[in-house]
Parts: structure tokens; sequence; C-alpha cells
């Protein structure tokens, strides 16, 4: 049995894996964002792997005691009123990420596929909100119209600085290849896959309330917020988070 503990220890000590991750970003073409409005493509948090994970843990790990206060409750917040706000990814930081050297692959890849396979997975993940609009549903809530944003459309405003695009298949290849920094811990992979869905604010908010209190205050949450618009529930488990449970091993 892994206990919630062990991701914060292997945030720790995986920093060798996490030097393999950079060295495998560097492979990605540096590129010019043209848009307007940067930072519009991260209202949701991106997906990523075990390892992206943990990487951000060990950032979060080691912030200021103010900071990563601040940051922990932005991602409780995040993950106990999403789907109903959009408040963005927490690292977002006035229209810039505040982590730019540790954003994931998905955040690097966005704009570099072409736009067959982009609109593809917009088009996927488009789907999935879907499904989780039937699934709150068949919790007897249904969530309000204006909550439902749908997702922009693929991105054609980022352009790499070389010239010369980089193709899909070679995008596959580094993402097969963070992917296989996984096996190291596979244990805690499948954890975090299939308990925590891959989501980086979920783990975070099982870390500081515990996960029971994370999945049924969430229900709570989205129950008061979709009825009464009210936010009684999302302020006292806010008050509940131990930011200590998030602390830096050294
Ligand atoms: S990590 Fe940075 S680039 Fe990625 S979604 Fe968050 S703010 Fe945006």
């Amino acid at each position: 049995m892994i206990s919630d503990t062990e991701f914060q220890k292997a945030a720790h000590n995986n920093r060798r894996i996490f030097d393999k991750i950079q060295g495998l970003y560097r492979q990605l073409p540096a590129t010019t964002c043209n848009c307007r409005k940067p930072g519009t493509c991260c209202v949701f948090l991106p997906e990523m792997t075990l390892m992206e994970a943990l990487q951000w843990l060990r950032v979060i790990q080691q912030q200021p005691d103010d900071d990563r206060k601040t940051l922990i409750v932005k991602f409780v917040e995040f993950y106990l009123t999403n789907p109903i706000r959009h408040m963005g990814c927490p690292f977002l930081s006035e229209g810039h990420c505040g982590i730019y050297e540790f954003r994931t692959f998905a955040c690097r890849a966005y704009g570099l596929w072409s736009q067959a396979t982009g609109r593809e997975r917009t088009r996927a993940s488009r789907d999935g909100k879907q499904t989780l609009v039937k699934m709150w549903q068949r919790f007897g809530i249904d969530l309000p119209a204006e909550s439902l944003v749908a997702e922009m459309d693929y991105c054609d405003q980022v352009d790499c600085n070389s010239g010369a695009a980089v193709s899909d298949d070679r995008l596959m290849d580094v993402l097969e290849e963070i992917y296989r920094l996984d096996n190291e811990l596979a244990d805690l992979q499948t954890k975090f896959e299939t308990e925590y869905h891959s989501d980086f604010s979920f783990l975070i908010t099982a870390l500081v309330l515990n996960p029971k209190k994370a999945v049924l205050g969430k229900m709570a949450v989205i129950k008061e917020l979709s009825m009464t618009g009210t936010e009684q529930r999302l302020k006292k488990l806010l008050s509940q988070i131990k930011p200590e449970n998030i602390n830096t091993l050294d």
C-alpha cells in the first residue's frame, strides 16, 4: 500500500529524473507566442505524467512559506470549484506562466501540434467535458449553463523561432520518452493515474486536506455553488488546509 506521503518523498528523491525531463524538454524548439491575450490557453490544468507532477510538487515544496501557502490555496480552490469556476492554472500570473522553466510537455507542445492533430485533441477534450457534465448529473447536480465554457479553438499563433515546424511524430517521440521515465516509479504512477486521475490539483488537495475530504468536500462545494451560488463550504474547506503537509524535505 502506497501512502500519499510517498508523493512528497518521491518529489524530493527524484531530482535526477527531473534533469532528464528538462533534457527532453530542450529537444523541443524554442517558440514565440503571437497571441494578443497570452495565457488564455491556460484556463485548465495541463495533462501531465507522474514525473512532471512530482517536478511541480518539488517546485511548490521549494517556495518560501508565504508563496507556498498562496499556491496551495489556489490549487485547492481550483480543484474544489472546477468545473463551475474557471480560475485558470494556479501558476498563471498576470497572463504569464509563473513556472516557465518547469511547465509541462503539454504546455510546451500546445500550438506545436499540426492543426489537424490539435483540432482533434481539442475535440476529444470537449467530448471529455460533456462526459463530466453527465457524471455530475448522475450525482443529481446540473452544472449551470454559464459554467460550461467552450474550450477555445486550437491555437494557430505559435511560431518556432527557427522557422521550421516540428512534426507530430517528433513530438510523440519526445512525449513517449517522458512517459517512459515514469517506469522508475511504476506503483506510484498507477496510483497517480487511477486514484488521482492524473489531476495535480486533486493530488495537492488530498495532501493538504486528505483524500476522502477532498472528494466529499468537492461534491459539497459544487452542490452549493450550483444550487445557491454561495461558498460557505468552500471557505470552510480552505480554512482547514494544512500547508505544512507540503514542506521541503531538505
Ligand atoms: S504551467 Fe504555465 S504554461 Fe502551463 S498551464 Fe500553467 S501557466 Fe499555462
